[in-house]
């Protein structure tokens, strides 16, 4: 695909929006020469990076900046993605906006990216708008900092209009691009190291066959979820099983009020078996469980009756922190649906909602 830059003048106020969340790619080390992975993340205004990618657009096409939060995304909060979440939404609908910036700390990306996938990327894909996620591993002020490029790649991405661009969630990182739904934060400190293990093209060198793959995935997603209000999000947390592992966390759990529990499950999404009595039991108790797999890639099984599972729900190929997202996604739906249906009666269950979005067929 050769990307090309239309001019934009037809449309007085078409602009790119540019989201801050904050981030390495808003970070400042104090000595950036010598020690520049010692900085904190989310010092400095999206209106900055913008300035410092020095992006050079098509006439006509503005940049508006927008700053969200300026956070360390290890503390990214259910809050701030709701906010996130109506902001794009909102922003899709609005015919000036040809396409959405996200800068994100990469701690979390791979939550926000798998959130922005369930709740808008059918949205994103009908109007043929690409949001896009992208950081830094260098802070902002490092000799090297990856951000100015990875803002500039996004922003010619988000612009490019060849016909071949499809609408979605997408990231971009270290000259490649992906799917969001595909980000997951495999490595400390490379590059590229958000997107290493996804199915990613180089940005300049997008053909035929990764396109083709995205539509393919983007097919199979079926529909957005709600965006659960700021204060509505069911409270889910992860167990990982491991040698060892004893019952008394999952009944320790299974009596604290939380909704749903995510396994971060060995190998192909299987736990140890001294968890099983205690984990049917809280299933018994309206607990929703799903299973993942705690190695980092793959598909878990569909079905582990042969190593002692009861019948919880397989995350497919989400790691455990997007099988969260899910399941919080999937509970808050169903009850939704479950207050809009009369009398209760042909409602979704969350089991229904998460294997719409959590079980997709195998793509690559
Ligand atoms: N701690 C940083 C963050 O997630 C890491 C990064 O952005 O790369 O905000």
């Amino acid at each position: 695909m050769t990307s090309s830059l239309a001019s934009f003048s037809s449309s007085p106020n078409a602009h790119i929006l540019l989201l801050g969340m904050g981030g390495t790619i808003a970070g400042l080390a104090d000595d950036p020469q010598t020690a520049p992975d010692r900085y904190e993340a989310g010092r400095v205004s999206v209106e900055a990076l913008i300035e410092q990618a020095g992006v050079s657009l098509p006439s006509g096409l503005k940049v508006l900046a927008r700053q969200m939060a300026n956070i360390d995304s290890r503390n990214l909060s259910e809050l701030l993605l709701t906010r996130l979440g109506n902001e794009i939404k909102q922003s899709l609908e609005n015919p000036a906006v040809i396409g959405i910036v996200v800068t994100h700390g990469t701690d979390t990306i791979e939550e926000t990216g798998f959130f922005l996938h369930a709740v808008c990327g059918n949205r994103a894909r009908e109007l043929g708008k690409r949001v896009v996620l992208t950081g830094a591993m260098l802070p902002a002020n490092a000799p090297k900092a990856d951000g100015p490029a990875n803002i500039s790649d996004s922003l010619r991405w988000v612009a490019s209009t060849s016909e071949d661009s499809p609408g979605g969630i997408f990231a971009v990182f270290a000259g490649k691009v992906c799917l969001a739904r595909d980000l997951a934060k495999r490595h400390t400190s490379a590059l590229d190291a958000p997107l290493q293990d996804s199915l990613c093209s180089p940005i300049r060198l997008i053909g035929p066959s990764w396109l083709a793959s995205v539509r393919e995935m983007q097919a199979s997603a079926g529909f957005d979820l709600a965006i659960p209000a700021e204060t509505d999000w069911p409270w889910v947390e992860i167990l990982m099983s491991h040698a060892g592992a004893r019952s008394d966390s999952v009944e320790h759990w299974a009596s604290s009020g939380v909704d749903g529990l995510v396994i971060a499950g060995t190998g192909q999404g299987g736990y140890h078996q001294s968890w099983r009595a205690a984990l049917e039991k809280a299933a018994g108790k309206g607990i929703a469980i799903v299973r993942s797999s705690r190695t980092g890639a793959g598909p878990v099984s569909l079905d582990l009756a042969q190593k002692g599972d009861f019948g919880t729900p397989s995350a497919g190929d989400l790691s455990p922190p997007k099988a969260r997202i899910a399941l919080q996604l999937a509970i808050h739906s169903a009850g939704e649906a479950k207050k809009i249906a009369q009398t209760g009666a042909n409602y979704l269950t969350w089991q229904d909602f998460f294997a719409r979005i959590a079980v997709l067929p195998e793509i690559r």
